[in-house]
């Protein structure tokens, strides 16, 4: 058998196992997995690296456009990015405007992404309004390789809780599955509400309007509500520990509920915030960052396999849109960058210092998204038949974050400074090497839309 490329001699990980040997492909999928194979037409050296399912990052916000604001990262510079930093499938939120129909929803991101993607891309609609002929578009879109929708529970983006509830009812029909970005919005009224009054809206108290009590109660109210529809929900960037254990419960009676958490709140914690001003701006986003306590409840909730996924939330702003609110936090755009730093950064926090293993970093980065959203399995894990998505860690070496290296936008990182250990040195997807030692060697338009087909 002749192959178009063999990655040789690397440890293959999976989310089940790992073994030393080689990568044989041809047509942009692997081929063989074996020992020993014959050379191909291009080779990689692999010995003492890790060779992983390149990461599925099923939650990012390329290009967008909030009227007033435009984000700097768009398909083509945020899957640069991604592609730089092992990331090799993306979903990104199609968000329903005012007056659109779901379709043309799609329709708008498609174009949004025709011709400028360096990676494979799908789609997941966010729906604002709950109609009756916008929910009758649902099995169609779900037929047509758009199986998962997004609603939010927040006032600024968010449908009414009987609106909630006929979207899951749909959407459980079509075999469809619902993310939820879950927040008590009185909750957070009231919280901020007595801030204002107080005038103490500097960003160094953005955490403080958003208390980790209105999302574990939003995470527990849409979870009931599942039971009630009998609805498939996975709850996006988790922050806290009361959502965690709301998803554990729901799991332990049986219910099909998922959860997802943020590299920013596995490795940062609210005392960025305490700088104040611009700093803290800088890192604003919803839900917040928390505490210590969140915290280790979510490396926990890694480790018993309760959170189910790691998604970037990739929305970047560059310093001056993030500016106009440095002394309010009202005023601040949401979102950080993130799909380049996010392996690194949870690789070297989680892996290298023991709080997961490779294979769990492996399922919350590539197997499990990808099973979740009817990608598997021809993305999100190493075997015969699937996409040649690949990414090489080394293990051993380390580097500083530094924003002037990365291809976002942005001009800043979340995790400036941090020092890393485990580098993603290539990244192959479909059999094409994109990225090595932090160039980028892609072109724009060579990601793929995907449609995707989700497992009833
Ligand atoms: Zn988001």
């Amino acid at each position: 058998m002749s192959y178009d490329l063999v990655v040789r001699g690397g440890t293959i990980v999976t989310a089940a196992d790992r073994v030393v040997g080689d990568v044989g492909v041809r047509g942009g999928r692997v081929v063989t997995l074996g020992d020993g194979l014959p050379r191909g037409d291009q080779e990689i050296d692999a010995r003492g690296l890790q060779v992983l399912p390149g990461g599925v990052d099923v939650h990012t916000h390329l290009d967008i456009d909030l009227g007033e604001m435009r984000s700097v990262d768009d398909f083509e510079w945020g899957t640069a990015a991604a592609a730089v930093g092992g990331v090799t499938t993306i979903c990104d939120y199609a968000w329903q405007h005012q007056g659109w129909t779901l379709a043309r929803t799609v329709e708008e991101w498609k174009a949004r992404a025709a011709g400028r993607a360096h990676i494979d891309y799908g789609f997941h609609v966010v729906v604002n309004d709950a109609s009756e002929a916008r929910l009758a578009e649902i099995p169609r879109l779900v037929a047509e390789g758009y199986p998962s929708f997004k609603v939010f529970m927040i006032k600024e983006f968010g449908i009414s809780d009987d609106a909630l509830l006929r979207v899951f009812r749909v959407a459980r029909g079509a075999g469809a599955v619902v993310n939820v970005h879950a927040e008590n919005s009185e909750m957070l009224d009231l919280a901020a509400s007595d801030m204002i009054a107080a005038r103490r809206w500097d960003p160094r108290h953005y955490a403080e309007s958003r208390p980790a009590l209105a999302e574990a109660e939003a995470t527990r109210r849409a979870i009931d509500y599942a039971e009630l529809t009998d609805a498939e929900i996975y709850v996006v960037h988790m922050s806290c520990r009361g959502a965690v254990e709301a998803v554990r419960s729901a799991r332990q009676r049986g219910l099909r509920v998922w959860g997802e958490t943020r590299p920013i709140y596995l490795g940062l914690t609210e005392a960025r915030y305490e700088a104040g001003g611009l700093e803290a701006a800088k890192v604003v986003g919803a839900p917040p960052l928390r505490g210590p306590d969140d915290q280790a409840a979510l490396w926990d909730g890694l480790r018993t396999g309760d959170i189910h996924a790691i998604g970037s939330d990739n929305c970047s702003w560059t310093v001056d849109q993030k500016a106009v609110g440095a002394d309010d936090f009202r005023k601040v755009p949401y979102g950080v960058p993130g799909l380049e730093t996010e392996m690194r950064v949870v690789y070297s926090e989680g892996v290298a210092r023991g709080r997961i293993s490779l294979e769990t970093f492996v399922a919350a980065f590539a197997t499990n998204p990808a099973r979740i959203f009817g990608l598997y399995p021809r993305k999100g894990t190493i075997a015969v038949g699937s996409d040649a998505d690949l990414v090489l860690f080394d293990p051993a070496k380390t580097e500083r974050i530094d924003a002037r290296r990365l291809h976002s936008r942005a001009g800043y990182d979340p995790f400036e400074g941090l020092e890393v250990t485990g580098i993603p040195v290539l990244t192959v997807a479909r059999g094409e090497v994109v990225a090595r030692e932090g160039q980028l060697l892609s072109r724009p338009g060579r990601g793929q839309h995907l449609l995707r087909e989700r497992a009833r």
